[in-house]
């Protein structure tokens, strides 16, 4: 089935762009583009984004989402203007700033989401499922789902995983760019220094994907090295994603997938599975080469004064917050020309046509990366993606796939597999309450 429709996107392109020649050519065309205009389709959809990095904002600098943007891409304005439906609220704890108090530091950027919800409920509503976010995009609210980055909150415990479950959380990536105990990151695996596990993840880490998958919650798999990305696919019982990568034969990226990875997530699953999704990440360092050499040729002399400004502000006593380094990144970034959006169009178009139409998806990265490409500025401009798409011949139903409809599909995926091990015993399997930190 997943090569058919494979087969079917390369064959469905193809009388569209025959269609634009002709209608440039010769006889007049009648097209449904009036109708069907990319504003249209783009308001037609339940538009949803599966990685924002606001609820540091809110956490350390009180940001609420009905404030300016002030340099933010996320915030009530803008996800109106860009129809954005649903929000998954990155629930992410810098390793490097808060070493000692992973679980304390993830439950404060939960609290963050929720008082968010409290204080401005006929804007915003929490979301735990699929039926959630299309009663949000009926009541005419922003649907806030969270998902956790970095598998080192879960601080080694089973029960501590259960407890994010409890609170709301939907999605864990199982590394962040640093490996923990019991998978590895992309970040980190060329490192030395870092103590890394035999197969990509230890026997705790295939227990933690297990029962992620039994208690519903995706299995995100942005972040980690090769090695954890394909021990988790034959791992996971559920389809897994990614929550914000985009095409490594794009762009050179640890941090991005392989053709092969892109095929893998679009197989992943059980025999009933309908596939897992890629969701396309929007940072200039991801999507374009160029501007990821740049980034990369400017390194030492960036890290370097970015250190001495750390050592200064701790010098004087001040708490470095996230918003504070990613004010300085974003300095360096600004010196470097941005790529063009038709960038990042060029690997969602890619994604599509290498694991298909059904597996792809927007994962932005708002509010965590330092650049993005040209005219996307914040929320409000996710229409220019549609319209883009649409210039390239993608229907409007294409179109609302990827904007939404295949991650509504790949979440009731797992909330399906969730059931059906949930069902095959009454008993809760024994799994190791947590592990010594030894691999
Ligand atoms: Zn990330």
């Amino acid at each position: 089935m997943k090569a058919l429709r494979t087969t079917f996107i390369g064959i469905a392109a193809l009388p569209l762009a025959v269609l634009t020649f002709a209608q440039t050519s010769r006889r007049p065309v009648t097209h449904h583009s009036a109708t069907q205009t990319p504003a249209a389709v783009h308001a037609s959809a339940i538009v949803i984004d599966t990685h924002a990095d606001t609820p540091q904002r809110m956490l350390d600098d009180h940001y609420d989402l009905t404030q300016p943007l002030d340099g933010g891409y996320l915030n009530f304005a803008a996800a109106k203007q860009g129809n954005l439906g649903a929000e998954f609220f990155s629930i992410w704890v810098d390793p490097r700033l808060y070493p000692d108090h992973a679980a304390r530091r993830t439950l404060e950027l939960i609290d963050a989401v929720y008082e968010q919800a409290a204080r401005t409920p006929g804007q915003m509503m929490m979301a735990y499922s699929p039926e959630d976010i299309e009663r949000a995009h009926r009541e005419h609210k922003l649907a806030a789902l969270m998902g956790i980055e970095g598998g080192h909150s879960i601080e080694d415990s089973i029960g501590l995983l259960r407890d994010y479950y409890r609170l709301g959380v939907r999605y864990m990536t199982l590394t962040w760019s640093n490996s923990n105990d019991w998978a590895d990151s992309s970040g980190d695996i060329d490192d030395p220094n870092v103590k890394h596990t035999q197969d990509g993840l230890t026997d705790f880490g295939k227990d933690v994907v297990y029962e992620m998958n039994r208690l519903g919650m995706m299995v995100d798999i942005s972040h980690v090295s090769d090695k954890t990305f394909y021990r988790t696919v034959i791992t996971s019982r559920a389809p897994v994603f990614a929550s914000h990568s985009s095409a490594r034969a794009l762009t050179n990226s640890p941090r991005n997938m392989t053709d092969d990875m892109l095929r893998a997530v679009a197989r992943s699953g059980g025999p009933h599975s309908h596939g897992g999704v890629v969701m396309v990440n929007f940072y200039s360092g991801f999507v374009s080469d160029a501007w990821r050499n740049a980034w990369r040729a400017q390194q030492p002399e960036r890290e370097a004064a970015e250190k001495a400004q750390m050592a200064q502000w701790k010098a004087d006593g001040k708490t470095i917050t996230y918003a504070m380094t990613n004010a300085l990144d974003r300095q360096w970034a600004a010196k470097i020309p941005r790529p063009p959006l038709s960038d990042l169009v060029d690997h969602i178009d890619h994604v599509a046509k290498t694991a298909g139409i059904d597996h792809v998806g927007l994962g932005s990265d708002f509010d965590g990366i330092p650049a993005s490409p040209e005219g996307l500025d914040s929320a409000a401009d996710l229409p220019k993606i549609t319209a883009a798409l649409m210039a390239r011949g993608y229907s409007a139903e294409d179109c609302r796939k990827i904007l939404g409809e295949n991650f509504l599909r790949f979440f009731r995926d797992v909330q399906a597999t969730a059931k059906e091990l949930q069902g095959e015993s009454p008993e809760r399997p024994a799994i190791t309450h947590s592990q010594p930190p030894e691999k």
